[in-house]
């Protein structure tokens, strides 16, 4: 049953589409009709637009794409798109036999430095055992000028960010609460959840990457964008 219904155009498919919800948990469940994206993938796509509009000639790479929405949009129309997956038994850099995409860990990315004009994550931040080494990572691979746009849901909003959980140097893991998983494309288990962040990733992004990082809160009905947890961050390399 549909609880909720708004006619308008959706910026990844850039179509007049209609956004309808079965829940009202907007966040998972506000698809647009033609190509079933959801608020926080519209969201990131409003920024990468407003802010490299000219991002079809851009080299990107995204790490753990999903098999819609945003992901397809830049695999299908920019000139220069790479992704990567993250796979336990297979060597950083080498190719997964089957599903065909690079293995790419982000605490320790196989790339050269200054070698992308934007680094794309969705929802995966919160997933990182040393973020600190992710996002300095992530700052090396990009080139002067370029950013690391990505969505991870801010749930603790303006109180402080937690670790959830952390990896001891043997590579045991700790849990420090109750384990939380997000679903996972490429393994079946879920994503364990490492972090429950706060607007202070902003400043520990900055602080600890050197790259100055900005919180942008997009509200827009008209293009499919509302719902908790949508808060896109970009993060500038000098
Ligand atoms: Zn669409």
């Amino acid at each position: 049953m549909t609880v909720f219904q708004h006619n308008g155009r959706c910026p990844i498919c850039e179509k007049e589409v209609t956004f309808s919800a079965e829940y009202i948990w907007f966040r998972d469940h506000l698809l647009c009709s033609n190509c079933g994206s959801i608020p926080r993938e519209r969201a990131l796509f409003k920024v990468i637009i407003d802010y490299f509009p000219n991002y079809r000639d851009l080299c990107i790479h995204e790490s753990s794409p999903g098999g819609r929405g945003a992901s397809v949009k830049l695999h299908k129309e920019c000139r220069d798109y790479s992704a990567s997956q993250y796979y336990p038994n297979v060597a950083p850099g080498k190719t997964h036999p089957q599903s065909g995409f690079r293995c790419e860990d982000l605490e320790n990315l196989t790339f050269p430095d200054n070698s992308f004009d934007l680094f794309i994550t969705q929802d995966v931040m919160e997933h990182i055992f040393d973020p600190e080494k992710a996002f300095k990572e992530i700052a090396r691979v990009l080139k002067p000028g370029g950013a690391h746009i990505f969505t991870a849901p801010l749930i603790n909003k303006g109180n402080k960010s937690e670790r959830w959980a952390s990896r001891t140097e043997e590579g045991e893991i700790i849990y420090h609460h109750e384990p939380e998983y997000h679903g996972n494309p490429v393994d079946a288990k879920g994503a364990l959840v490492t972090m429950h962040w706060g607007y202070d990733i902003a400043g520990y992004i900055s602080d600890s990457a050197k790259t100055p990082t900005t919180i942008i809160m997009i509200d827009d009905i008209d293009q499919g964008i509302r719902a908790e947890y949508i808060d896109v961050l970009v993060s500038r390399k000098h």
